[in-house]
């Protein structure tokens, strides 16, 4: 079988398990988080970009590691 190079590109893996996540033809199925911040002029790493993704439960064991809870609002309606 030959290989679609174009599909495993867009393979999303999460950057803290390594864990994959399910997609079906290009369409995200499963839940996750994901940044890109770049940094500016006043920080140490000036100019560079970093971006990652995380699956939920990565994402969850994250959160668990504040000190200050992240705000969470519980939206009842979808917009
Ligand atoms: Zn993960």
């Amino acid at each position: 079988m030959k290989q679609n190079k174009i599909q495993s590109e867009k393979r999303m893996v999460c950057n803290g398990c390594g864990k994959e996540i399910l997609m079906e033809n290009s369409i995200v199925k499963e839940d996750y988080f994901a940044a890109t911040h770049s940094f500016g002029y006043f920080s140490k790493t000036d100019g560079t970009q970093v971006s990652f993704r995380l699956c939920e439960d990565c994402f969850r064991a994250m959160l668990k590691q504040f000190k200050i809870p992240a705000k969470e609002i519980e939206k009842t309606e979808l917009c």
